[in-house]
């Protein structure tokens, strides 16, 4: 399709950019000198399209809205859930409207699309980052079938708080996984070129400081100072804009006393200066008009000047810039200049998305039939069973012998064909996935299975918006499971968090199995000790009972769609576990915030060289540290050598580290690398991960892992507020975990 842009300027002869406008920056700068002030701030509008777009828009508010379309006084509009209605909607616009500028269509495609995959918490502690950009591609290919073309999707907020809901969201609590992560995301979403009609526009979010909500409590107060902003919330964001990501979504918060949204250093220094940064920023959902509660800005109007000085450059259905901009244009409170900025960034990403070259490319059928949705099922259950972690593994319960031929699989998520969707689900259907008890039923075993959900763990409606009752009282199923436990030789436990436990809005002060799971679970455990306890879940939960009593813990988080079968392809053997924690496991929810690059207080507690803080009740350290995971095979690691023990800038040394498998079956294995800055201009975490590999390993085989030490790794943001390598000794650190490691000393000089 051609663009028709009506009778204006550059486009006036024939409908057409013209061939000399060749490329994007000077097509931008002509559609944007045509543009009247009305119609710029009209593109940093975003709607919520909720409403039914497709029939008569009766109430007042989408009447008006659609008047808005047909003028091109909107930029955007997330929610306009299905083909059709987005159709309208691009049609009321670019039918009617002036400039005939294509709306572009966001949704939150957080863990897939139709097809869904593990949480970005499960994922990520697959490891495996063709997995990530895998499911990301995939996501983005279900989601332009039905026009959707924008994901509000990497979060890349770390998080150290298992009480934060949203840390589901996530990758966890170490920047450079996480930043991993972002990069592969943006690809995956993204893919080479925007203008391929298979890829959607992503976006890093949120910037910045989202996870660090105090006491876990969402929307929070982020009270940090320069040191961690830049050596650990920046990080993946600086890796997302360096890998071209489309868009930015600020945050909610305040950081240190000023929303997010309303931060002139964080968007306009930082992101759109110092990294030089071309896309445009979104806000959250009303987070320009939140600065109002926040106490920042006294009405939307003072909100909507705070916010664009900053550089945010559209507002997500706050109503902050439709009330405001043009009128403080006109007042003189806010530069022309600075809508034209935003109003090119807006446009940049409209043009190398193509949407000027066909605004209805994703609002094709054809596209919606070709989706091969049945091969992306086989992925999605590729990328489950490689996220699941093995905690622990006693009693040679797993893999599941072909000799047990009595099994109860028990629990209130064993059948639960919901839960493992988990939040922000997309177009996931409700009860679509596969449960456990069906995952385990499909491998035809040679043995009796039986089935008790013993306890429900939630009650009545659950859904994105409402909060979970949970259920505390009713224990009617219990008998018939303590039955079956009896009668088994093995049983699979199948406990966790609803689907909606975890999630926006989804903190909690208790982090155990809530409601009556641990009732269940010790009225069970009475009657049969050979318990594999399967673990559905968002967040870390705080697992110190079982660890002691429960032999075997398989932590499975939500999985996505076929959830119960990579459970199954894992207990079974079929698939031996690789997952590695990307975030601490706490022995009690007291511990929270926990993280292991943590700094050290000054107090030596033990003779160990450890020195961080501690609580006299509990041990120290989390129950399962980052890192952390076990397979069926064991890895053993020979001490690691560096080729040199020092080395000047631009200079390198090699870490080699020899792991053997010295069990009897192939196996997979991440093989970490921490670094620890002995003394520095700024206390240094005691270690931060700057490199791994997976390798994978025939039984008896040995490799030899290779890891490249340069200046570039040793870098931070130091005392002098510059990201740099300091002189001195380093100690460098290899193993399977966070907590396992050997390590080397080794210097570096300018
Ligand atoms: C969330 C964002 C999300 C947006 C749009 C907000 O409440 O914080 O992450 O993208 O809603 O749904």
């Amino acid at each position: 399709m051609s663009l028709s842009l009506g009778t204006m300027g550059l486009y006036s002869q024939n409908s057409t950019i013209p061939s000399s406008v060749k490329n994007v920056e000077a097509k931008v700068d002509s559609v944007l000198n045509l543009m009247t002030l009305e119609e710029k701030v009209g593109q940093m509008i975003q709607y919520n399209g909720s409403w039914d777009l497709t029939g008569p828009a009766s109430e007042t508010g989408n009447k008006q809205k659609e008047d808005r379309l047909k003028k091109g006084l909107v930029g955007s509009m997330l929610n306009v859930l299905s083909v059709e209605a987005t159709e309208k909607a691009q049609k009321l616009n670019m039918e009617n409207s002036r400039m005939k500028i294509p709306l572009m269509f966001g949704y939150d495609v957080i863990h897939g699309y139709k097809t869904i995959f593990p949480v970005p918490l499960a994922e990520t502690a697959s490891w495996d980052m063709e997995a990530a950009e895998e499911s990301a591609r995939i996501a983005a290919l279900e989601s332009v079938a039905e026009g959707v073309n924008w994901t509000f999707s990497p979060m890349i907020d770390i998080s150290r708080d298992a009480r934060w809901g949203r840390i589901m969201e996530g990758s966890g609590e170490d920047p450079y996984l996480t930043s991993k992560v972002a990069v592969a995301k943006v690809k995956g979403y993204q893919g080479e070129d925007l203008s391929n009609p298979k890829t959607i526009a992503a976006t890093a979010k949120h910037f910045a400081g989202y996870g660090f909500a105090e006491g876990g409590k969402d929307y929070n107060t982020v009270n940090i100072g320069e040191n961690e902003l830049h050596n650990v919330i920046l990080p993946p964001f600086k890796a997302a804009a360096d890998a071209g990501v489309a868009t930015f979504m600020n945050s909610f918060n305040t950081i240190d006393g000023i929303p997010a949204t309303g931060s002139e250093s964080l968007q306009r220094e930082i992101l759109k200066g110092d990294w030089d940064w071309t896309g445009f920023m979104v806000s959250d959902w009303g987070s320009i008009a939140e600065m109002i509660p926040h106490g920042f800005a006294k009405d939307k109007i003072h909100a909507a000047e705070i916010a664009v000085k900053a550089g945010s450059d559209m507002d997500m259905e706050g109503g902050a810039y439709e009330a405001g901009l043009e009128k403080l244009v006109a007042a003189g409170k806010v530069e022309e200049a600075l809508i034209d900025d935003a109003v090119k960034r807006i446009l940049r990403v409209k043009f190398k998305m193509g949407l000027f070259d066909d605004p209805y490319r994703y609002i094709n059928s054809e596209t919606k039939k070709n989706v091969p949705y049945k091969e992306h099922m086989s992925t999605a259950r590729d990328i489950a069973k490689k996220s699941i972690v093995l905690l622990k593994n006693e009693n040679d319960l797993l893999p599941i012998k072909t000799s047990v031929k009595k099994i109860a699989v028990i629990g209130p998520l064993a059948d639960d064909k919901d839960t493992p969707i988990g939040n922000w689900r997309a177009q996931g259907e409700e009860n679509s996935a596969v449960s456990v008890l069906e995952g385990l039923k499909n491998a035809n075993l040679d043995a009796q299975i039986t089935y008790a959900q013993g306890i429900k763990l939630g009650m009545g409606e659950r859904s994105f918006l409402m909060p979970l009752k949970i259920n505390k009282t009713d224990t009617t199923g219990m008998g018939e499971a303590v039955r079956n436990a009896k009668n088994a030789e093995l049983v699979v436990m199948v406990l966790g968090e609803d689907a909606f436990q975890s999630g926006e809005g989804r903190s909690q002060a208790k982090i155990g199995l809530a409601g009556l799971q641990m009732e269940l679970l010790k009225a069970v455990h009475k009657v049969n000790k050979n318990i594999v306890l399967v673990l559905i879940n968002g967040r870390p939960l705080e697992l110190s009972w079982s660890s002691e009593n429960i032999p075997t813990i398989v932590e499975a988080w939500q999985l996505g769609s076929e959830s119960g079968n990579a459970i199954a392809d894992v207990l079974l053997g079929k698939y031996n576990p690789s997952g590695k924690l990307p975030v601490s496991f706490p022995r009690a929810v007291g511990q929270e915030p926990l993280y292991y690059n943590h700094k050290n207080t000054g107090r030596p507690f033990s003779a160990e060289h450890v020195t961080y803080a501690h609580y006299t009740d509990i041990e120290n350290g989390p129950l399962y540290p980052f890192g952390y995971g076990l397979s069926y095979t064991q890895f053993d690691y020979a001490r690691p050598e560096l080729s040199v023990e020092s080395i000047k800038s631009r200079e390198k040394a090699t870490l080699s580290v020899a792991v053997t498998n010295s069990g009897d079956r192939k196996g997979k294995e991440v093989v970490q690398l921490y670094l620890r800055d002995l003394v520095a201009t700024t206390a240094r975490p005691v270690k931060e991960l700057k490199g791994f590999e997976m390798i994978e390993l025939e039984p008896g085989e040995t490799k030899t892992v290779e890891f490249i030490i340069n200046e570039e790794m040793l870098k931070f943001y130091n005392a002098s507020e510059k990201w740099e390598a300091e002189e001195g000794e380093f100690q460098l650190m290899v193993g399977g975990n966070s907590e396992d490691v050997q390590s080397v000393k080794f210097n570096f000089s300018n």
